[in-house]
């Protein structure tokens, strides 16, 4: 169902990577809905308190998934963006190094957090997520993905941490 509404670009945003495009899903009314309630029912909502999101395809769905749920919600933001104090990690990308970042008091210390982003593919920019939320006293609980490349083995850098994906490819 969910894969109906994918649309495969070859060599975008560069030669040799085919992206996954989601923004059919989300025009989608039942797209969407199969997503979310994919998304808020993968993990038992009582074990969590907050929904974290990755900049920036992970604010979409991670926001709908929190409201669903009447949980609050923390955007984990590319450098520079957020304007208090912030937790920020480095992770390795195909060239060179990328960083996130989050306020160092969006989680309370103890509190379970379920993170979101669209997409697993190596695992680093999830991996760096699960260090943040660490450092600032969060406790994972699990990791939703819409799209999961599993030929990449993204989910052996998540380690004890359960992953959800709605599709794997
Ligand atoms: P990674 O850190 O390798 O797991 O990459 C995951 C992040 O990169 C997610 O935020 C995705 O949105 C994005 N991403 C990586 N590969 C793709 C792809 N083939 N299509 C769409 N987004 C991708």
């Amino acid at each position: 169902m969910i894969q109906n509404y994918i649309r495969d670009i070859p060599d975008f945003p560069k030669k040799g990577i085919m992206f996954k495009d989601i923004t059919p899903l989300l025009q989608s009314p039942e797209g969407l809905q199969a997503a979310i309630h994919g998304l808020a029912s993968a993990l038992d909502p009582t074990s969590f308190d907050v929904v974290v999101g990755i900049e920036s395809r992970g604010f979409i769905f991670g926001t709908a998934v929190a409201h669903h749920l009447k949980k609050g919600f923390v955007p984990i933001r590319k450098p520079g963006k957020l304007p208090w104090k912030t937790a920020s990690e480095a992770y390795e990308l195909e060239y060179g190094t990328d960083k996130i970042e989050i306020h160092l008091d969006a989680v309370k210390p103890g509190q379970g957090v379920l993170l979101i982003d669209d997409l697993l593919a190596t695992g680093g920019t999830m991996q760096a997520a699960l260090n943040l939320v660490r450092r600032i006293g969060g406790r994972p609980v699990g990791c939703g993905f819409v799209i999961e490349l599993s030929f990449l083995e993204g989910r052996k850098r998540l380690g004890e941490v359960p992953v959800h994906s709605l599709m794997k490819i």
